[in-house]
């Protein structure tokens, strides 16, 4: 890693499933040069490759619920730790509790500010998005922006586009509340930060992923990012 680089943005990106973080994330990541951290991405890859935590985790997964704080946490804290998170990351899907969102003050005191930006999407359009999503069964890659017809194949390795299991309407709908119930606790743990703003994530990808650039950038010059109740 190039020791030079200026510190990025330690960013932390909230809201419901199909809020179009993780796209955002994915690109952020990309654009910047860190780490992209889902830790859904994480448990799936653990599920899949039959790790002592993917088989703890599996039928929690499958069902909707969360995986223990224990286990988000331990994830987090691994992956955070590692060279090439030093000068920033972004994650995605945590925290998602107030005990995980105390745990990650912990993790990253001494590392510059936490940027927490939650996505704020209808319920509606999470379950209209979720039920078009398709992801390739091997890479892991999303499709379903758009309203376009989706592709049968993945375009960056050919193999199936499936449904992912926990993207059913009923499964969707009990991540949905889940999250509201575990998340306004989060928002509240949050609000009074000038680090925690919110986007407007039924906006066109590319509007959101302006305003995201913007926000940030206002967070790294230390302005705060709500002047009042609306999406800054
Ligand atoms: P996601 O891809 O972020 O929607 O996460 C998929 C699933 O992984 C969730 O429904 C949970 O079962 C689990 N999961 C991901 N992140 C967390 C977390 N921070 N805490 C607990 N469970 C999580």
């Amino acid at each position: 890693m190039n020791e030079s680089r200026k510190a990025v943005a330690n960013l932390v990106m909230l809201g419901p499933p199909g809020a179009g973080k993780g796209t955002q994330a994915k690109q952020w990541a990309c654009e910047q040069g860190v780490p992209h951290v889902s830790t859904g991405a994480i448990l799936r890859e653990a599920v899949k490759a039959l790790t002592p935590i993917g088989i703890e985790a599996k039928a929690t997964l499958e069902a909707g619920n969360l995986v223990s704080d224990r286990i988000a946490i331990s994830i987090v804290r691994e992956r955070l730790g590692q060279p090439d998170a030093k000068l920033g990351f972004v994650l995605d899907g945590f925290p998602r509790t107030v005990r995980q969102a105390v745990a990650l003050d912990e993790i990253t005191k001494n590392r510059g500010p936490l940027i927490v930006l939650e996505f704020v999407v209808p319920d509606e359009e999470v379950v209209r998005r979720l039920s078009r999503r398709r992801v390739c069964g091997e890479c892991g890659t999303n499709y379903g922006e758009g309203k376009g017809k989706l592709p049968s194949r993945c375009a960056q390795c050919g193999c199936e586009l499936v449904l992912r299991s926990d993207d059913s309407e009923d499964i969707v709908r009990k991540r949905l509340a889940v999250y509201h119930r575990l998340t306004q606790p989060l928002v509240d743990f949050y609000e009074g930060r000038p680090t925690f703003g919110l986007i407007d994530g039924s906006q066109p990808l590319a509007t959101v992923g302006a305003r995201v650039m913007a926000t940030v950038a206002k967070g790294m010059k230390g302005e705060p990012l709500r002047t009042g109740s609306s999406a800054s």
